[in-house]
């Protein structure tokens, strides 16, 4: 089937605004009847990375899940809000209630009448088609619903280049279980085949994604905000990411995710063969968004394996940014100590301090830090390497 991804005009988050906008995208692709029958269980998978406020841009906007609520219970659906935040927000109950509150999201169950999940259970299962992962433990609701809708966020990834349908489903990995993962899954590569073998796993029946406000620069918690300006939505996850990161000027086939989805065939690595309904990809094309500051970790290979192991220490050092706690930004919070999945972080003094020699530049940390506390640094042999090859590195 030929994918297709609705792409439709929103320029801010006032409420009238989007729900025009989410009605429109919905009936591009053929309207709500299409994912939702009446009575179903709907579950509407938010980023929830943190527990802040939506004008942070880290979270998928409450306005925006609110108009998704009203359109699943509109067709008769029995919409369920729901996430597995970032290790800084604990999967407890307590976490929860944080995480929701800060998001705006306990006020849009209480004016939708939409339920927020409190199950903080969840089961291992097997996926026997993973390409990498054949079993998982999954937070209960998500195996519980007959329908997930995943709600994205647009932003950038200082592990993944980017994070939107393609990560996102990431939160259905209970807590801290996720670091589990990022212990284990070092090479981006893999990293991103887990990611697909999670699509898989979860069938997601739609994207929607919140592509009002954006993140450039070293997202996902902490790079600049930019208008984008456009809501879009797709049944396909990946073609979904392809219009996406088109949109703002970064190569899909840069992206780990999509590119290992064009090598296994999930799509043909051409976003011309993306059917785009509504506006076109030109007509709200966003010039200058800054990507990363530097290449991900995975890119960084002498192209052979015996090599990179021999001289991995040097190459990590000088090649791949350097998470640095800094003092006076630092509120010795201990998220990022809770979330690395090395336990490479320990407060002392009152600031967040890493042990070099553990750490495998997965970048949760800064990920975690709402505080902006952690800086990517680049030795001073990267910085000129990056300067004599256009930032190509
Ligand atoms: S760097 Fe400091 S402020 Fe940031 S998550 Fe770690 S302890 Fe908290
Ligand atoms: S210190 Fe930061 S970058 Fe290093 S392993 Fe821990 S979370 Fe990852």
């Amino acid at each position: 089937m030929i994918p297709q991804v609705a792409i439709v005009r929103c320029p801010d988050y006032q409420q009238p605004t989007v729900d025009q906008a989410v009605r429109e995208s919905i009936d591009l692709l053929g309207g709500m009847g299409q994912f939702v029958q009446p009575g179903q269980k709907v579950l509407l998978r938010v980023n929830l990375l943190s527990a802040t406020p939506p004008e942070r841009g880290i979270v998928t906007h409450p306005a925006v899940v609110e108009a998704m609520v009203r359109l699943v219970q509109e067709t008769g659906g029995i919409p369920l809000i729901a996430d597995s935040p970032g290790a800084s927000v604990p999967y407890t109950e307590a976490g929860l209630r944080r995480a929701y509150e800060a998001s705006g999201l306990l006020a849009v169950a209480e004016r939708t009448g939409a339920a927020l999940n409190w199950d903080t259970s969840y089961e291992q299962v097997s996926h026997p088609e993973g390409f990498l992962v054949k079993r998982l433990e999954v937070i209960k609701p998500v195996l519980k619903a007959d329908v997930v809708i995943s709600m994205p966020k647009l932003k950038t990834h200082v592990l993944t280049t980017f994070t939107g349908a393609t990560k996102v489903l990431f939160g259905v990995v209970p807590g801290i279980a996720k670091a589990v993962f990022h212990a284990r899954m070092r090479n981006v590569t893999n990293f991103a085949l887990m990611l697909l073998d999670i699509i898989s796993l979860v069938k997601p029946a739609l994207v929607l994604m919140d592509a009002i406000v954006g993140m450039e620069g070293d997202g996902p918690s902490t790079g600049p905000l930019r208008d984008v300006g456009v809501i879009l939505a797709s049944p396909d996850s990946v073609a979904l990411d392809a219009v996406a990161t088109s949109i703002v000027g970064l190569d899909p086939l840069k992206v780990p995710t999509l590119r290992e989805a064009a090598a296994r065939g999930l799509w043909t690595g051409k976003v011309d063969d993306v059917v785009t309904l509504g506006a076109s990809i030109s007509e709200v094309f966003v010039p200058d968004f800054r990507p990363l500051s530097a290449t991900p970790r995975e890119d960084v290979t002498l192209g052979h394996p015996l090599l990179d192991r021999l001289v991995g220490p040097f190459v990590t050092e000088h090649f791949t940014l350097k998470p640095v706690p800094q003092r006076g930004r630092c509120v010795a919070c201990g998220d990022c100590v809770a979330g690395c999945p090395q336990q490479a972080i320990a407060i002392v003094d009152s600031l967040a301090v890493i042990d070099y020699s553990q750490c495998i530049r997965c970048h949760c940390c800064h990920e975690l830090c709402t505080e902006g506390a952690i800086d990517l640094e680049r030795s001073w042999l990267g910085g000129l390497v990056q300067r004599v090859s256009g930032g190509r590195w």
